[in-house]
């Protein structure tokens, strides 16, 4: 655990968010700022400070996130389709440096930019 990582402190219950999924090696909970009708967000438990260091570190972990984000996606009914976005360093907009997938979805989404 990275002591002072947002996401840390989520996966070991120290800062509250609403679960939607829990694995034994990943973590769904709600965005608390959703930019779609369903926004989830799913984390390893184990700290890597974005998805390219995760996939070199442990491939295996990056894809059981990617599973768990699918199972999110199933489990909130996004029938029609579905966004899964990894924001990877600082020129993509990512602020929270613990590897995270978005899953957007519950309306149509634009291209993107
Ligand atoms: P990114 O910009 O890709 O790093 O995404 C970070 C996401 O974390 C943003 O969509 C934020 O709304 C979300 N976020 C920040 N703080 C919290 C929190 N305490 N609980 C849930 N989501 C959060």
């Amino acid at each position: 655990m990275s002591t002072d990582c947002l996401f840390c402190k989520i996966v070991a219950g120290e800062v509250p968010s609403t679960a939607v999924l829990e694995t034994e090696r990943a973590y769904a909970f709600r965005d608390i700022a959703p930019h779609t009708p369903t926004h989830v967000l799913v984390v390893p438990r184990e700290h890597h400070a974005d998805v390219a260091s995760l996939v070199r570190a442990d491939p295996a972990l990056l894809a059981e996130v990617f599973e768990a984000a699918v199972q999110v996606a199933e489990q909130e009914g996004l029938t029609g389709g579905y966004r899964l976005l990894a924001n990877t360093g600082p020129d993509s907009g990512q602020t929270v440096f613990h590897a995270h997938v978005h899953v957007l979805g519950g309306r149509p989404m634009g291209v993107l930019a």
